[in-house]
């Protein structure tokens, strides 16, 4: 994948890390859940307990990870981060929550994806910061009770929907992050070039964010690519001209869709004749996974009206029909 779905390199993570605001401040939109987090996280530090668990849910790449580091950074406590795939058994979990100290932060990314034996002994830690943990083994094994310090967790997400309800209960605070609009990632775009030290004008980072399927990661990941296409085809400034050129060399449309929103939109128009079609049918007939296409790819196809979900299965719009240069049939309106 070309843009969106890539797993991070090396260099990119440095990267990302460099770009993330550190305070709520600095973070971009978001301005319910901002608000919401600012209140809660005023409240616990004077009174000076741990913050009542967090959960965030939304698409990869809208700001997750750095919320839960901004987050940790104004309770003023320490940050832990782990995911759900890396917590095999329950002594990896419980070897992280006895090493935490009063009032820190555990993030816990992909928190959907716990193994039922995990979850299991997070219950109790997160109800009254005890854990039970298993000493020994055969006739002799006992189990014994842990008391923990007080801690907050955030959990992240990409569905949750995928959560189970005794999880899902246990979290006071529940944020979901929306798609950003083209103003807000202008800002981060001309903010994270910035620290970057790459001349843009606003025309051009205006562009970028236009295109940047209304995700923050996309648009830092699309201002690099189009740094390097300015360094070597230009003077180094991003201008529109610039970012117009350079994107349409990445094969982002106008629309700033990539190579596989096209192919989804496609499949579901000439394949399937416009829809209903099941998830599980799009993903074969596209070569991707429905869990990749589930949260990755129609997200913001459906967010923007190109496609509609249905309890029949998925639906392309007239935008959809006219984004790809055809006549659409008689449709309801997106
Ligand atoms: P997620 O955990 O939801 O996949 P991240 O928190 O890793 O997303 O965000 C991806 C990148 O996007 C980060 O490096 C950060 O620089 C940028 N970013 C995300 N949200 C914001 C925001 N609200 N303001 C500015 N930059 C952001």
């Amino acid at each position: 994948r070309a843009i969106s779905a890539a797993p991070l390199s090396h260099h990119e993570e440095a990267m990302e890390r460099a770009l993330r605001p550190k305070l709520l401040q600095e973070y971009v939109g978001q301005a319910k859940a901002r608000e919401q987090l600012e209140i809660f996280i005023g409240a616990a530090r004077k009174r000076g307990e741990a913050l009542d668990h967090v959960l965030l849910f939304g698409p990869p790449g809208l700001g997750k990870t750095t919320l839960s580091h901004i987050i940790a950074a104004e309770l003023g406590v320490n940050l832990r981060q782990t995911s759900g795939p890396v917590l095999e058994k329950p002594k990896d979990l419980a070897a992280l929550l006895t090493n935490l100290e009063a009032n820190d932060v555990l993030f816990i990314d992909e928190i959907h994806r716990l193994s039922p034996v995990v979850e299991e002994i997070l219950y109790p830690a997160l109800e009254d910061y005890q854990i039970d943990i298993m000493i020994g083994e055969g006739p002799a094994a006992r189990s014994i009770k842990l008391d923990l310090q007080p801690f907050t967790l955030v959990g992240a997400t990409t569905r949750a929907g995928m959560l189970t309800n005794p999880l899902r209960d246990r979290f006071g605070i529940v944020a979901r992050l929306e798609f950003y609009t083209a103003e807000e990632l202008a800002r981060i775009v001309v903010r994270s070039a910035g620290l970057l030290g790459v001349p843009i004008d606003s025309e051009g980072g205006w562009e970028i964010a236009r295109r940047s399927r209304g995700t923050p990661r996309i648009a830092n990941r699309l201002l690099r690519r189009v740094r390097d296409y300015a360094d070597v085809k230009g003077d180094g400034r991003i201008t529109q001209d610039i970012a117009n050129r350079a994107l349409a060399m990445l094969d982002v449309d106008p629309q700033g869709f990539d190579i596989m929103d096209r192919k989804l939109l496609e499949a579901v128009i000439h394949r399937f004749d416009g829809g209903p079609v099941g998830l599980d049918n799009i993903a074969a007939s596209i070569g991707e996974e429905a869990g990749t296409i589930e949260d990755v790819i129609e997200p913001y196809l459906i967010q923007q009206g190109y496609l509609q979900r249905t309890p029949r299965g998925r639906i392309a719009t007239k935008a959809a029909y006219l984004h790809l240069g055809m006549m659409p049939p008689a449709l309801p309106d997106a």
